[in-house]
């Protein structure tokens, strides 16, 4: 499949186009954009960056120095919280968390009383190494690498996605993002039902091919190849800042056809490099992956993409999503376009060279 040209009509489609578009006219005024992933609207209000902060400012995010750390759990070697010792491993190391919050063995059971509803939920929940450096981020590693840590996700979504419905692979960096330990690592959770997130996700993109055939994703990327939100792109993939983006410098990573990994492992690198040259320190996010659900069928609807959620505004304030955001709809305080800007800049300032493209 190649990638089809977007929709023409509407908001600006190519970098400079917009000028003359509505886009333009909505930038210094609160407007809402709509997310067609998620069926749901973003209230866009970016003048209100310049209001004076006084409340919580966030101390620098810094990593670990030395390469190993003799009280961290996932480092080789060294026992568990449960009791377990890991195996001295080269590079990536697996195990299933000792405090799973989804369980194989729980027993099929529903519960129907009037409007209260209940299902037991079977599942499991896997820790991923991504190094046996204590001390590295996915952004400091080699190519080769995060190669391996690709392969990883790959192969063991392949092996839960026989048991299991949904598979979510993540990533929560950073104490702000609520990571427990330092130590480069990931999770997966599989499990029996298609939560929320991924069933809108489910709806919108089935809705997408029915009216026209197409993949709403490849589609949004014939959009905004070459315009003012892409951060980054090669052969097979594009990080865009999206439209409808919720956090300040939230990125969409979208696989065109075919997905290939040595590429992936490639603009992983620059893209988190990006973030950390951002605001010059080790940026928080929580990222993850959404991939076809496992039914035993053609999910042909379904286009491979990463969501990268990081939470600074800027490099000491971190963004709440409180009031309005919980009780009406999600806020941001910068357009897209102007996360997308700074970002471009940042990765022209990580690597110099390679971002005179
Ligand atoms: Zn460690
Ligand atoms: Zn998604």
């Amino acid at each position: 499949m190649t990638t089809k040209p977007g929709r023409r009509s509407g908001l600006g489609t190519r970098r400079g186009a917009e000028a003359a578009t509505p886009l333009a006219a909505l930038a210094g005024e609160p407007h809402r954009r709509y997310n067609p992933l998620l069926d749901e609207w973003v209230l866009v209000s970016a003048e209100r960056t310049r209001r004076p902060w006084q409340g919580r400012q966030e101390p620098p995010a810094s990593g670990p120095v030395q390469a190993y750390d003799p009280t961290c759990y996932l480092c080789p070697g060294n026992r568990r919280a449960g009791g377990e010792a890991n195996p001295d491993y080269p590079s990536t190391f697996v195990f299933t968390n000792d405090f799973a919050a989804l369980r194989p063995d729980s027993q099929p059971f529903a519960l129907e009383d009037g409007l209260l509803r209940a299902e037991v939920e079977p599942g499991t929940c896997r820790v991923l190494c991504f190094s046996r450096r204590h001390d590295l981020t996915l952004a400091a590693m080699t190519e080769e690498d995060v190669r391996a840590v690709v392969d990883l996700w790959a192969d063991q979504t392949a092996e839960l996605g026989a048991s299991y419905q949904w598979v979510q692979v993540f990533e929560n960096r950073g104490e702000m993002m609520g990571a427990s330990n330092p130590h480069p690592h990931g999770q997966i959770w599989a499990g029996t039902a298609l939560p929320h997130d991924a069933g809108r996700e489910d709806r919108t993109q089935l809705a997408h091919r029915v009216d026209r055939g197409s993949s709403l994703l490849l589609d949004y990327v014939g959009q905004e190849v070459g315009g003012p939100r892409v951060v980054d792109e090669n052969e097979d993939w594009l990080a865009v800042v999206p439209f409808w983006a919720a956090w300040p410098y939230e990125t969409l990573l979208i696989a065109r056809e075919p997905p290939r990994r040595q590429s992936l492992a490639r603009i992983l690198i620059r893209l988190l490099g990006a973030y950390d040259a951002l605001f010059g320190l080790s940026f928080p996010y929580s990222m993850g992956w959404h991939q076809a659900p496992f039914r035993g069928q053609a999910e042909e609807h379904w286009q491979l993409h990463a969501h990268f959620f990081p939470p600074l505004l800027s490099a000491n304030v971190r963004k709440f999503m409180v009031g309005y955001e919980l009780l009406a709809e999600t806020q941001r305080d910068l357009t897209a376009e102007q996360a997308a800007d700074r970002l471009r800049a940042a990765l022209a300032r990580r690597v110099p060279s390679e971002a005179a493209r």
